[in-house]
């Protein structure tokens, strides 16, 4: 989860192991640094286990009550923008090669892993990289017939990484040379690959820390001339490796106690001694957690279709072909827009958003054509829900038709990626999704 909405994210990948295993090495060793090194008490007894269905995951070795604390760590254990200006070595660099340019916080993060990943054993954050999953699956990896065949996605899955933004570090970075081995940092050093993988690992793995603080904390730094953007993301060590439910609520706070800040989460729900503690990101639609985290959740209650005006224009070519007559003046598809009511147009279980019904309403069933009659049909009653069934039946007949055509289009390539796979299951479960909801319309 991006720093952009309040809460933690979360695995990008399950490891590969059977249930009951244990952790990984690299995970209980990731669990002493935090304790020795980043003086993590560890007082709610977490400990990783892993789950048939979710791969790791994080138990407590004591009960947790309702609205109590399930992690507390001390400020400095995250890679916030913090630990960037404390990193002397990093901080030189990045100067050398900023000039005017004023990074992204998310850019910087990722710089700042690459860095750390370059530099090896040398690193002072060595046992967590060594933590993160080896390969990620993300719909970004899918390959070239894969994404080719998924249009329905592969326009956002393109959208989640800044492709210019990618091009700006290799232009800073391109004839920089390393300073611990004389080697170029783009291409050879920071791969366009890793970057990437670095780059979705900070967008599914960082956590919210309140920017004011983290301003106030940084009061007088260089660091702080060198963003573009709120100091509101961190990556949090340990805590990423709590997992997702929409079961649960999650607040997090960043305070002082005593001389320290401590980065704590709150649970709204009780766990038993030994079971799995799950944390809320947010509530995500799937094509969201497909695209920030790389998994979805069938039985997602959170579920709903984005609809975009482009998709009620289709719908509008569609229906002319069987009603010649039907006439909207051009005028209304501004009005829309500069009224901003193509926002918020989505369906979900139970039923179309307002502003989605408005719109059909306004431009399929209102007739008047004279601008200045348009606002009591659009501020004013909601439309009789019996005159749009129909017109709602075909515009989830043809969102479903798109989902079908790119399942089929996967299925017709050859020995899918992992990626792939997960965008496939994706796929059938939004078909199935939306096929409901006909049915109950
Ligand atoms: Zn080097």
């Amino acid at each position: 989860m991006s720093g952009k909405e309040g809460i933690p994210g979360i695995p990008v990948q399950l490891p590969k192991m059977g249930c009951g295993e244990k952790p990984s090495e690299e995970i209980i060793q990731l669990g002493r640094f935090m304790k020795h090194q980043k003086n993590w008490r560890n007082d709610t007894k977490l400990a990783v286990k892993v789950f048939p269905d979710t791969g790791r995951g994080l138990i407590s070795r004591r009960a947790i009550e309702k609205d109590s604390e399930i992690i507390d760590l001390p400020f400095d254990a995250l890679i916030s923008l913090k630990s960037i200006s404390d990193d002397g070595e990093f901080m030189q660099l990045l100067e050398e090669v900023s000039g005017e340019m004023k990074w992204k916080v998310q850019t910087l993060l990722t710089l700042y892993l690459l860095w750390n990943w370059h530099v090896g054993d040398k690193s002072p954050w060595k046992d967590y990289l060594r933590s993160l999953p080896t390969t990620l699956t993300h719909p970004h990896f899918c390959s070239v017939d894969e994404l080719v065949a998924i249009p329905v996605i592969s326009e956002r899955i393109i959208d989640s990484v800044n492709q210019s933004e990618v091009r700006e570090v290799q232009k800073y970075f391109e004839h920089t040379l390393c300073p611990c081995c004389g080697g170029k940092f783009f291409p050879d050093i920071f791969p366009k690959r890793k970057f990437i993988e670095f780059y979705l690992i900070c967008n599914s793995r960082t956590v919210y820390v309140p920017p004011d603080t983290v301003r106030m904390m940084l009061r007088g730094t260089r660091v702080l001339g060198m963003i573009s953007n709120d100091p509101n993301m961190a990556l949090a060590p340990f805590l990423d490796l709590f997992n997702h439910s929409g079961d649960t609520k999650t607040m997090c706070s960043l305070a002082r106690k005593g001389t320290t800040y401590f980065y704590t989460l709150k649970t709204s729900s009780s766990f038993r001694r030994g079971e799995q503690i799950f944390i809320n990101y947010g509530p995500h639609c799937n094509m969201k957690l497909l695209i920030e985290y790389g998994f979805f959740l069938p039985g997602n209650y959170n579920e709903f279709i984005e609809v975009s005006l482009k998709d009620i224009e289709d719908l509008v070519k569609n229906l002319r072909r069987s009603q010649k007559n039907l006439h909207i003046p051009s005028n209304k598809f501004r009005y829309i827009r500069d009224h901003n009511l193509h926002e918020k147009m989505f369906l979900d279980a139970d039923g179309f958003s307002h502003n989605l019904s408005i719109v059909l309403h306004f431009l399929l069933i209102d007739g008047n054509i004279y601008e200045n009659h348009y606002h009591p049909v659009v501020f004013g009653q909601l439309p009789d829900e019996q005159s749009l069934r129909e017109y709602k039946k075909h515009l989830i007949n043809l969102l479903l038709e798109r989902y079908r055509d790119s399942l089929v289009n996967l299925q017709h390539v050859e020995r899918l990626t992992e990626s792939g796979m997960i965008v496939r299951d994706f796929l059938k479960c939004r078909i199935a999704f939306m096929s409901d909801c006909l049915n109950k319309y």
